[in-house]
């Protein structure tokens, strides 16, 4: 007995599986919020000269702004968050957060 044509069914493997990785070294919404202390800038006192290094804008009174407990470095909410998505370390010193 022989074996006729070899039925040869290549599965094609997606590979656009492998750059949903890189998204995971960031941090989640849900784990920023968790981890990550807000404060608002409605008392300028203690944060007259404050400044985002994401946007290089002042963070101003009234906004808010998210806080890093481990170097202490102080951004807008929106900018950090979408920062931290993408990478989990602080944009001026590197030092993780999570
Ligand atoms: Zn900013
Ligand atoms: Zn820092």
């Amino acid at each position: 007995m022989q074996m006729s044509a070899v039925e040869t069914s290549i599965s094609n493997d997606d590979f656009s599986d492998i750059f949903d990785i890189e998204t995971s070294s960031g941090l989640s919404q849900d784990c920023i919020k968790r981890i990550l202390p807000i404060c608002n800038f409605n008392d300028t006192t203690c944060y007259s000269d404050t400044s985002c290094t994401v946007c290089l804008q002042k963070i101003k009174n009234g906004q808010v702004g998210r806080w890093l407990p481990k170097c202490k470095h102080i951004f807008h909410v929106e900018c950090i968050d979408g920062w931290l998505m993408r990478h989990p370390s602080c944009p001026i010193c590197r030092t993780h957060v999570s």
